[in-house]
């Protein structure tokens, strides 16, 4: 106990949370607690296994920068593959040692006068000298209040919640929604034998492509002797996506000609390959591309247009008994319904009865607006990190780099701490404010406030992404300034 060796709580033992445990522990502390609310490790790839789940960005991008992996079977697998790596990793980093399961974090609350936390699961209390949320950001399903839900008498669950003793074949399989998740789950229910799918739509999508390819065996023991070809992938891939979101978020003449070049090519792909005008006007989105989240598929198109798909562009009105009923009066009579309508990407480390200095709850912090200073800082959370917090999604970047960045921006401060050159680790109210206010004055620049309705933007069109490009972000995260920090002895 101590400064240099902090008692530590990390809520969530998904990507994120591993990755803090091997990095904390690498720096030589011992006290770690990681506190995960299920029977195992894996965030978001033990919670989505519905049929087709897998990773969009390449698997050797979507890779720790210090556990490479040679034997990823393709180069977009899937999500139990994706589960496997991290159960792996954290025997192979001595982390498991640290996780205790079905411990749901219910409270946290900070003690200014012992400079605590005190963290609270059904089974007891914590004690931290520094509290990370892992708690993800695509976690807690959004469901909209469909009148009638109740009442539907077939199946219907979220993706999220994948009811796998339902039987599919032969069924009349209703999907809600056209997002990430949607396209990667209707190729596999229209191939499923029997299966009637109806996909209502409420917004279309614009679509990159990339096709999946396994590697070959012969490949595999290449890229284990010569690991500099996974390292080059996974450097192509995020320059690929970096240029990607300057073209989306940046105002320079290349970034524009790029984003008409990705638009362009995005049009061109719906008309390669989408043949019926009838169908392929109701796939048009009508904002521009990159707005919403792009969708990286290559099977989507192609599943749309089977005989057995049909896509519904009518509003919901109601759910009845034996199916959805749509504004314009139709039935469409369906035994399974799958909501495949994402997540709330801004409830963070909640339900949680979180609480800061003097009492303060996250609440009332967020009354106004939810933000963190470089996405982790809250003045009034002493030694609280926030990972993957508001502002740190950034385009179809792989989210590893992004928490990886945040990590070692992190281990920083900790390190100055430790060292007692920072009284606390607590941002001051002046930088929350500022960074807001730049957050708010890019992004009115920005695609993303080019009029779509998106999971990118709050309700004030405030953004919730990182709406800079992706070097700015490495730039910001590169080193504190510990000018935005609360200093030793100010205020005490
Ligand atoms: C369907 C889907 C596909 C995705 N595909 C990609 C992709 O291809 N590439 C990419 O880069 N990203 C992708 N993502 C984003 C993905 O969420 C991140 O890549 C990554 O998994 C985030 O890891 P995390 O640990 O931060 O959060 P999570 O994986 O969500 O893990 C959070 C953990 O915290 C635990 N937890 C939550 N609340 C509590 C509590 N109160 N008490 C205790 N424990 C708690 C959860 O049980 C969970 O284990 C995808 C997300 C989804 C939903």
């Amino acid at each position: 106990m101590g400064r240099d060796n902090p008692g530590v709580v990390i809520i969530g033992a998904g990507m994120t949370g591993i990755l803090l445990a091997i990095k904390l522990q690498e720096a030589g502390i011992t006290d770690i607690t990681v506190l995960e609310k299920k029977e195992s490790i894996g965030g978001t790839w033990r919670e989505n296994t519905y049929p087709g789940v897998a990773c969009d960005v390449p698997s050797h991008a979507y890779t720790y920068s210090f556990a490479p992996n040679p034997d990823w079977s393709s180069h977009f697998p899937a999500g139990a593959e994706i589960h496997q790596y991290f159960k792996d990793i954290i025997e192979r980093f001595d982390v498991a040692k640290f996780i205790r399961y079905n411990e749901p974090v219910t409270a946290c609350a900070y003690d200014d006068a012992t400079r605590r936390w005190t963290v609270t699961t059904e089974r007891g209390d914590y004690e931290a000298d520094l509290l990370f949320s892992a708690t993800g950001i695509l976690h807690q399903p959004k469901i909209p209040g469909f009148p009638g839900r109740d009442t539907f008498t077939g199946h219907c669950f979220h993706t999220a919640r994948w009811d796998h003793s339902v039987a599919l074949a032969g069924k009349r399989i209703g999907i809600i929604g056209t997002g990430s998740t949607a396209c990667q789950v209707i190729p596999e229910l229209v191939a499923m034998p029997g299966t009637d799918v109806t996909v209502f739509q409420r917004t279309p999508q614009w679509t990159a492509y990339m096709e999946d390819r396994p590697f070959a065996d012969w490949e595999k023991a290449r890229f284990a002797r010569q690991p500099w070809r996974m390292q080059l992938i996974r450097w192509l891939s995020s320059f690929v996506y970096s240029r990607g979101t300057a073209a989306l978020a940046g105002d320079g003449v290349f970034d524009r000609l790029t984003h008409r070049l990705m638009a362009w090519n995005a049009r061109k792909l719906l008309r390669d390959a989408v043949t019926d005008p009838a169908l392929r006007e109701k796939l048009t989105p009508d904002y521009q591309f990159g707005c919403k989240r792009v969708v990286i598929t290559s099977r989507f198109y192609d599943a749309i247009q089977q005989p057995n798909a049909h896509l519904v562009t009518e509003g919901i009105e109601r759910f009845e008994p034996s199916g959805i009923r749509t504004q314009d009066g139709t039935l469409h009579e369906l035994d399974i319904v799958v909501l495949a309508t994402g997540f709330d990407p801004t409830a963070f480390m909640r339900p949680m009865a979180f609480r800061g200095s003097g009492g303060l709850s996250i609440e009332q912090a967020w009354e106004k607006k939810i933000t963190a200073y470089r996405s982790m800082f809250l003045p009034g959370f002493p030694n609280f990190f926030l990972m993957l917090g508001p502002n740190s999604p950034i385009g179809n970047q792989s989210v590893i780099e992004i928490s990886e960045t945040q990590t070692r921006f992190a281990l920083q401060l900790v390190d100055e701490w430790r060292a007692g050159r920072l009284d606390r680790i607590e941002c001051t109210p002046a930088a929350v404010a500022r960074w807001a206010a730049m957050i708010r004055e890019k992004v009115q620049h920005t695609v993303w406030a080019s009029g779509c309705d998106s999971w990118y933007l709050d309700a004030d069109g405030d953004a919730l992404t990182w709406p800079f490009t992706w070097n700015k972000w490495v730039a910001m995260m590169a080193a504190p300034d510990f000018s935005d920090f609360v200093a030793r002895d100010a205020g005490d």
